[in-house]
């Protein structure tokens, strides 16, 4: 079953014409739209195999993030991709942004294990492999990650999963980012809004336990297991110094959160020219997602 619905994907996409994935739409303009005579298709749906134990699962990237967390927490496992309840696995691969938890977690490039994806000529291609540790050739999938659909139609992928946290909780107080960063041993999620740091722990109960003691010693607050700040959508990239403007730093990806849409980032002529000659390979007559550029896209 799961196969034929990869055939019938490889299908809808076709071998000439040009063609975009829809996903769950909610990050749909980011790097600008397709055009008007683009044909839009949709990834297929489900889970095809979890195994707990090697903390890897398969699923087609039309399957929503929600649906996916649901079935790994019946093993207390988790992905790190994070999104809303319309987003789907290969739209956050596609988008590829990292989230504030990060610094346990890990980057959305490195939870991919494999993509099998349809490439311009309309061919069904794999990338990448199940295991963990692959270190044969050139890192193919992870080129993926990031590329708004632009080098291939992602059908299904393998993912790592990880364990859920024992226990997860964040704190609120008056450290600067610096001093807070030198406190805590790991923490998830480091927040500033420029008066506070917001810290968020994780991990086995007891170590979570002794982190929050340490920090209630200075004057920290603990504020329960959900973010006590709403983090605006628009990534900004953050410089030492900057004017936060209302908004949120993730201390360590150095992004600030603001409700404004960042102004198109500038990449040097070197980065822009070799980006376009990787697309142009995967895709000489220009056909997937035409008008769409990964290089308008935000941090
Ligand atoms: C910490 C964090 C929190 C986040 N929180 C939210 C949140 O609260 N709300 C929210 O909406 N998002 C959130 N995101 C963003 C989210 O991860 C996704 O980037 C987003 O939801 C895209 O998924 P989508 O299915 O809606 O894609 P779409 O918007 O439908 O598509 C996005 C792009 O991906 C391409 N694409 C989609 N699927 C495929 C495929 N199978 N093959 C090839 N190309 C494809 C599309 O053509 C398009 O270019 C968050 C991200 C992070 C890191």
């Amino acid at each position: 079953m799961g196969m034929n619905d990869l055939e019938d994907f490889r299908e809808s996409v076709g071998e000439s014409g040009p063609v975009a994935v829809v996903g769950g739409r909610t990050h749909w303009t980011v790097g600008g739209n397709p055009t008007d005579d683009t044909r839009l298709v949709s990834a297929p749906v489900g889970i095809d195999s979890f195994d707990p134990s090697e903390m890897t699962v398969s699923v087609k990237a039309g399957t929503t993030l929600k649906d996916l967390n649901e079935e790994l927490s019946r093993y207390r496992q988790e992905v790190c991709l994070e999104g809303s309840s319309e987003t789907t696995v290969g739209g956050a691969l596609m988008i590829g942004t990292d989230g504030i938890r990060r610094n346990l977690i890990g980057s959305v490039r490195e939870t991919l294990l494999q993509a099998e994806y349809v490439d311009a000529k309309g061919k069904l291609i794999k990338a990448g492999g199940p295991t963990v540790k692959n270190v044969t050739g050139y890192d193919l999938c992870r080129l993926l990650v990031g590329s708004l659909g632009t080098l291939g139609l992602v059908g299904r992928v393998i993912l790592r999963t990880r364990p859920q946290s024992e226990k997860s909780v964040w704190l609120q107080g008056g450290l600067q980012p610096e001093e807070a960063r030198h406190v805590c041993f790991q923490p998830s999620s480091l927040l500033w809004n420029g008066k506070e740091t917001f810290i968020q722990l994780e991990g086995y109960g007891i170590d979570v336990d002794s982190e929050v003691l340490k920090l209630k010693n200075l004057g920290y607050e603990e504020m329960g297991t959900k973010c006590p700040i709403s983090i605006p959508r628009f990534r900004h990239k953050f410089v030492n110094g900057m004017c936060l403007d209302g908004g949120i730093v993730d201390v360590y990806s150095s992004i600030l959160y603001k409700s404004t849409e960042a102004a198109e980032p500038q990449h040097s002529n070197e980065v822009v020219r070799l980006g376009n000659k990787v697309r142009t390979m995967f895709d000489p007559s220009g056909r997937l997602n035409p008008g769409r550029d990964p290089y308008r896209a935000g941090p």
